[in-house]
């Protein structure tokens, strides 16, 4: 961390920074130039996080020199994680093959569940997605049929194979949802919720753990940190998009996002273009720049009649229109180095236990 002073500090003003930062364990390097003295603190800053330095009589700012977060970061580890989901045979996120996970935005009963996960895996998805809790903006919205949808997941999953993502919402569900998903989505609407972040760390289920509306790159791996501080890495990131001007678009596909999560971390970073979207129509393309840019893998929303579907309806694929585009993924997943995932056999202990 450098201090940057104010011109004409005092000396009594330079020796109380510099005793301040001291205190707190550190050594200080002081710098005089013509105009400015500048002090570098030697140490883990983020130990002074605490210290609330920018208050001190004299100093001008503050210039942070590590990232704020230490666990998610390539620095502490280099090699990709891969995340494994499921038992026996599964899905693994974050290598070389391209996952693509899709199913229902919410689950509404059997029959179109059955379906849906029948369709989505013939063409080639190796995770069923489905809401059993939803968050909607009017509480007067369909809001999932919690409890009684775990259970479907769990049959359609003995029946397919197909692991199974769902959205916890609430850290009193955590336990619940967790003894029925094989991964625990965290909505954007949940991304900073704390207490969740840390409950959803404690269970050892994979986390698929997306951008905050208005969120900011860093704030988004600042809470898989949340997850990763319980000591359970097995988290993915997703890009959903984010509240802009535009109007056009329900967000805006912030596709910068991948490569820059993929520099910055070394967790698998995941792309759904049906929420950045919004428009069934938007799919392909979107999931086409999320691939160009270096994702891990889509999610995407596939309802068997999306005229009925009771969420995001017009932004859910038809069957058809989602073997049209994992039709067209594959030569943009070739151009990009990448297979598409099939199911993996995973070695025992390789993902968590359920
Ligand atoms: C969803 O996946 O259906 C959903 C509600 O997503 P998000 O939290 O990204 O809005
Ligand atoms: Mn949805």
């Amino acid at each position: 961390m450098i201090i940057v002073t104010r011109p004409g500090i005092t000396e009594i003003q330079l020796d109380a920074i510099r005793e301040a930062v001291e205190r707190a364990g550190f050594q200080t390097h002081l710098s005089r130039g013509e105009h400015r003295t500048i002090l570098g603190c030697i140490g883990d800053e983020r130990m002074l996080s605490e210290v609330p330095l920018a208050t001190l009589p004299g100093v001008e700012s503050v210039i942070p020199i590590l990232k704020p977060y230490r666990q998610v970061a390539r620095d502490f580890r280099a090699e990709a994680t891969i995340v494994t989901v499921g038992e026996g045979v599964g899905a693994s996120i974050g290598g070389n093959a391209l996952a693509v996970i899709a199913g229902p935005c919410s689950v509404e009963g059997r029959d179109m569940l059955f379906e849906s996960a029948h369709v989505v895996k013939a063409a080639g998805a190796t995770l069923l997605r489905g809401g059993a809790y939803k968050p909607r903006s009017s509480p007067y919205a369909f809001r999932g049929l919690g409890e009684e949808a775990l259970m479907l997941l769990t049959e359609v999953r003995e029946e397919t194979g197909l692991p199974i993502v769902t959205e916890v919402m609430d850290t009193r569900q955590v336990e619940l949802v967790a003894a029925h998903a094989d991964m625990l989505q965290i909505g954007a609407r949940n991304m900073q919720n704390f207490a969740l972040l840390s409950a959803v760390g404690e269970v050892r289920r994979p986390v698929l753990l997306k951008r905050g509306l208005s969120a900011t790159v860093e704030e988004l791996l600042l809470a898989a940190e949340y997850i990763l501080a319980r000591g359970y890495d097995h988290v993915i990131l997703c890009e959903r998009g984010i509240r802009t001007f535009e109007t056009a678009t329900r967000n805006t596909l912030d596709v910068s996002a991948v490569p820059v999560l993929k520099r910055e971390t070394h967790l698998p970073v995941i792309v759904d273009p049906s929420h950045a979207g919004g428009k069934a129509w938007l799919v392909a393309p979107l999931s086409f720049a999320a691939v160009a840019a270096g994702a891990d893998g889509l999610i995407i929303e596939v309802h068997p009649k999306p005229s009925e579907a009771k969420s995001d309806a017009e932004q859910s694929l038809t069957p058809t229109d989602f073997n049209d585009v994992m039709a067209r993924l594959r030569p943009f997943a070739a151009a990009a180095g990448r297979t598409m995932a099939a199911a993996t056999p995973l070695m025992a202990g390789a993902g968590a236990t359920r």
